[in-house]
C-alpha cells in the first residue's frame, strides 16, 4: 500500500524550504510552534524536542520506537521524551515523498490543525520537494503478512497496485459500517484521503477531559459525533470520511516502517496498536519482504512478477 508517488523518483528527496507552523494539540490543548528543515540523505525523520536538554531531544520516527497507540501514536526515545499524534503529519510526509526532514518541535504533542492532513500537504506543496543525490529505498512485500488482536485484522500482501481497504463498524448510526478501497496513485492521498478529519464522540468527551485527554479537542479540529449525528454544524467533508481517516491514520502508522511499502492492506477495525503490530510482524519476518532500491522495484512492477492470488487467498 503506499503512496501516491508510487516508485516515482528513484532517489531520496526532502523540503524545498523550511517549513514553520503553529497550532494545538488535540490531547493536551497546548499551543506548540513546528520548524520542519530540510535533512541531509539517509536522515530519515526525526523529531527534535527543543524544550528538553539538547542530550535528549532526539527521537527517531520509527516503529521501534512507539511507546503508546491508546488514542493517538506516541513516540518515545530511551530517555523517557515523547511527542505524540505523529500519525497525520507523518502520512502527509510520506505521501509526497518527503523521505528526510528534521521537525523541530517545543511541546510533547504535534499540533492537530483541522483534523487532517490537507493543510500540512499544502504546506509541504508550497515548499516543494528536491531530489537528493543517494537511492531511495522502499519494502517489497514478499508473501502475506497479518496479525489479529480480537476483531481487529490486518493483512499486507503483495501487490504492485498501491492499494488500501479498510472495514470499519461503530454502533453509531452516524458511522455505521462503512468500507472503503483506494488505489494510491496520482493524486488520490490528497484530494480523496488527506482532508478526512479525525473523529470523537459526544458521550466519551467529558471522561477523556477528565483524564486530561482531548483538551484542545473541538470541531474546528475534530468531527463530533452525538450517536446517530453528527454535531459539526457544516457536517462532514465526504460521507465516508470516517473511513478515509481511518486510511490516513493506517499510512501515519505504517511510514514508521521508515520506507514506502511495496503491497496492499486490507485492515478491519484498525487502529494504532494493530498498525503497529504489523510493522513489527513484518519486521520478524525478513523472509516476507525485501528491501529494494526504486530502480530493482519499477524493473518487477514492469515484469508484473506479483502474485495476485496470494493476496485473495489471504484475504479469505
Ligand atoms: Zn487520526
Amino acid at each position: 500500500m503506499v503512496y501516491s508517488k508510487l516508485a516515482n523518483g528513484t532517489t531520496q528527496c526532502t523540503t524545498n524550504e523550511i517549513i514553520r507552523y503553529v497550532g494545538i494539540g488535540l490531547h493536551s490543548g497546548h499551543k506548540v510552534s513546528m520548524i520542519l528543515y530540510p535533512a541531509a540523505p539517509n536522515t530519515g525523520i526525526c523529531f527534535l524536542r527543543r524544550d528538553v536538554e539538547s542530550e535528549h531531544m532526539l527521537i527517531r520516527a520509527s516503529w521501534k520506537n512507539v511507546v503508546d497507540t491508546r488514542l493517538c501514536t506516541v513516540l518515545g526515545n530511551e530517555h523517557g521524551v515523547t511527542v505524540s499524534t505523529v500519525e497525520h503529519l507523518l502520512a502527509a510526509l510520506r505521501s509526497c515523498g518527503v523521505d528526510n526532514l528534521l521537525i523541530e518541535i517545543n511541546g510533547d504533542e504535534v499540533p492537530i490543525l483541522d483534523g487532517s492532513s490537507a493543510p500540512l500537504v499544502d504546506m509541504i506543496n508550497q515548499a516543494g520537494i528536491v531530489s537528493q543525490r543517494l537511492p531511495r529505498f522502499g519494502i517489497w512485500i514478499e508473501r502475506p503478512l497479518e496479525v489479529q488482536q480480537g476483531e481487529r485484522y490486518a493483512v499486507l500482501a503483495p501487490c504492485d497496485v498501491p492499494r488500501i481497504t479498510v472495514d470499519i463498524e461503530f454502533a453509531n448510526a452516524a458511522i455505521g459500517s462503512q468500507c472503503l478501497s483506494v488505489d494510491l496513485i496520482d493524486n488520490v492521498f490528497e484530494t480523496e484521503i488527506a482532508p478526512a478529519r479525525t473523529f470523537g464522540f459526544a458521550d466519551e468527551l467529558e471522561q477523556l477531559r477528565e483524564q486530561g485527554l482531548a483538551l484542545g479537542g473541538s470541531v474546528r479540529n475534530a468531527v463530533l459525533v452525538d450517536d446517530d449525528r453528527v454535531v459539526n454544524q457544516e457536517g462532514l467533508r465526504f460521507a465516508d470520511e470516517f473511513a478515509r481517516h481511518k486510511i490516513l491514520d493506517c499510512l501515519g502508522d505504517l511510514a514508521l516502517a521508515e520506507a514506502p511499502i511495496f503491497g496492499q492492506l486490507y485492515t478491519r477495525k484498525p487502529g494504532h496498536r494493530l498498525n503497529n503490530a504489523l510493522l513489527r510482524e513484518m519486521f520478524a519476518h525478513t523472509d516476507a519482504w525485501s528491501r529494494l532500491t526504486y530502480a530493482e522495484i519499477n524493473q518487477r512492477i514492469e515484469k508484473g512478477q506479483v502474485a495476485e492470488k496470494s493476496w485473495i487467498n489471504a484475504v479469505n
